[in-house]
C-alpha cells in the first residue's frame, strides 16, 4: 500500500518510520512547498500534489490546518481519510465547539467573537479570567491571549484586531472566548476509530505544559476511575465525526471531571510515549486504521514517560545510559521553543520510572529543560 500524508513534519516522519515493517510506502506532501517528498529523507522529491494522489492509495494528514483547497482535491479523489470535514472541524475552534456540542461532550463554557462588542458580552456573560483563541491556526499556545480582571481589554482587542488583520485573505476572521478552568491536571486520551467503527483508546495521558508546549507527558495506566469517561467521550467524538484513524482529545480535569479542551485530528504529542510504552504504537496504528488494516493492541506494556526537545538540536548522550530510555530526532533545523525531538523512558513500575526520570533530568541542562525538573520533581 502507499499513502501519502498532508504535512512534512515529524508526525509524517514517524509515521513513515513505523510504517516500513508494514511494507507501507509513505510520502508526504510538504504544504509551504507544494512537494511531495520522502518524510525520512526530505531532498527527495516527487514532484507536485497531482502526482502525490496518483502514487497514494490512501491519503492522511498529520496536522489540520491545511488549506480547504488542498483538501477538497484529496477528498475528489475518494483517497481521504479521515474526511476533510473531521480535518477540518480539528482545524477551527468554532465547528469543534459546536462539534462537542452536538456529540454531548462536556467542554469549558465559550462564546464565538466577531467584533469588539462580542468580546465585552462575552467578559460579561463567561466572567474573567477568560482565554481567548483564534478559531483558526492556532497551536502550540500561539494566537491566544488571556483577559484577567485587571487587564486592559482595549489593548488586547488591539492587538487581536491586529493578528486578524495579518491573517485577513489567508483565513475567515474569529476567535473564541473560553472561560479559564481552574483545573488540577491535563490529561489526553489517543484513540483510534477503524474503518468498521470501531473505537480503541491507549490510556489516558497525563501532561504537563511549559508556556503553553507540551514539555511532559506519562502514561502509567493509574487514572482507572477516569479512563472510563475519557473513553466514552472519545468514542463519542469519534462517531459524530465518523472517523478513521488515530484522534487525541485533551482534557482538563477538575475533581472526578472531566472537560475537553480541544481535539487533534490526528497523531499527537501526548501520544509518542506509545512509541515504547504500549503494545502498538500510534503511528502504526494510524497507519493500519486509514489502509483497513486491523487495529494492533493500545494496551499499555509498562510505565512510560516523554519528555519534549524544544529548541535545541543536542542533549548530553549520557541520557542514553539511564536504561530504558529511547531518543528520538525529527531531523529539522534548530529554532527557539521548536519541537526538534523527544526522550521516551520507561519503567517496570511507575516507581522505577520516576527514577529513571529523575536520573535524566539531572543529566539534562536545565535552562532548556525548564519546568521538566520542577515537574518531576513534583509528582516524585
Ligand atoms: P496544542 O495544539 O499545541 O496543544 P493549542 O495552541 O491548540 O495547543 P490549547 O491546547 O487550546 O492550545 O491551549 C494550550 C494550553 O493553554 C492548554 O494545554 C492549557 O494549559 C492552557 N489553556 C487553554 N485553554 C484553557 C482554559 N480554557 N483554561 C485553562 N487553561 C487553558
Ligand atoms: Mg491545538
Ligand atoms: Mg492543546
Amino acid at each position: 500500500m502507499n499513502v501519502l500524508v498532508l504535512g512534512a513534519g515529524q508526525l509524517a516522519r514517524m509515521m513513515a518510520l513505523a510504517s516500513k515493517p508494514l511494507n507501507v510506502a509513505i510520502r508526504a506532501y510538504d504544504v509551504g512547498s507544494k512537494t511531495v517528498v520522502d518524510p525520512l529523507a526530505p531532498q527527495l522529491t516527487f514532484g507536485d500534489l497531482d502526482q502525490g494522489i496518483e502514487f497514494a492509495d490512501v491519503i492522511t494528514a498529520e496536522f489540520e490546518h491545511i488549506d480547504h483547497q488542498t483538501l477538497a482535491v484529496c477528498e475528489a479523489s475518494g483517497k481521504l481519510r479521515p474526511s476533510s470535514q473531521a480535518i477540518k472541524t480539528g482545524g477551527d475552534r468554532r465547528l469543534e465547539k459546536a462539534l462537542l456540542d452536538k456529540a454531548g461532550v462536556a467542554n469549558a463554557p465559550y462564546k464565538v467573537i466577531e467584533h469588539k462588542e462580542d468580546l465585552l458580552l462575552a467578559i460579561e456573560e463567561l466572567n474573567v479570567p477568560l482565554v481567548l483563541k483564534s478559531a483558526l491556526e492556532g497551536y502550540d499556545g500561539k494566537g491566544q491571549w488571556r483577559i484577567k480582571a485587571d487587564s486592559n481589554v482595549d489593548l488586547i482587542w488591539d492587538d487581536i484586531a491586529s493578528f486578524l488583520e495579518q491573517a485577513k485573505g489567508r483565513v475567515p476572521q474569529g476567535i473564541i472566548a473560553e472561560q479559564m478552568i481552574p483545573f488540577d491536571r491535563e490529561v489526553s486520551m489517543v484513540g483510534v476509530r477503524d474503518i468498521h467503527g470501531n473505537t480503541f483508546a491507549y490510556p489516558l495521558t497525563e501532561n504537563h505544559h511549559s508556556n503553553g508546549v507540551l514539555s511532559v507527558s506519562l502514561a502509567t495506566g493509574e487514572h482507572q476511575g477516569l479512563q472510563q469517561q475519557a473513553a466514552n467521550a472519545f468514542a463519542k467524538v469519534a462517531d459524530a465525526l465518523d472517523y478513521v484513524g488515530v484522534l487525541a482529545i485533551e482534557f482538563f480535569q477538575v475533581g472526578d471531571k472531566l472537560l475537553v479542551n480541544e481535539i487533534a485530528p490526528r497523531v499527537h504529542n501526548s501520544g509518542h510515549w506509545t512509541q515504547q510504552g504500549a503494545d502498538t504504537c500510534q503511528f502504526a496504528n494510524h497507519i493500519r486504521a486509514v489502509c483497513g488494516l486491523p487495529v494492533g493492541s493500545t494496551d499499555l506494556v509498562r510505565p512510560t514517560a516523554m519528555i519534549n526537545i524544544l529548541g535545541v538540536d543536542s542533549v548530553p548522550v549520557e541520557v542514553l545510559s539511564v536504561t530504558g530510555t529511547q531518543l528520538h530526532w525529527y531531523g529539522k533545523t534548530k529554532r527557539p521553543g521548536r519541537k526538534m525531538g523527544h526522550i521516551n523512558v520507561c519503567g517496570a513500575d511507575k516507581a522505577e520510572l520516576l527514577a529513571r526520570l529523575t536520573k535524566i533530568t539531572e543529566i539534562l541542562p536545565e535552562d532548556d529543560f525548564q519546568g521538566v525538573k520542577q515537574y518531576v520533581n513534583d509528582i516524585s
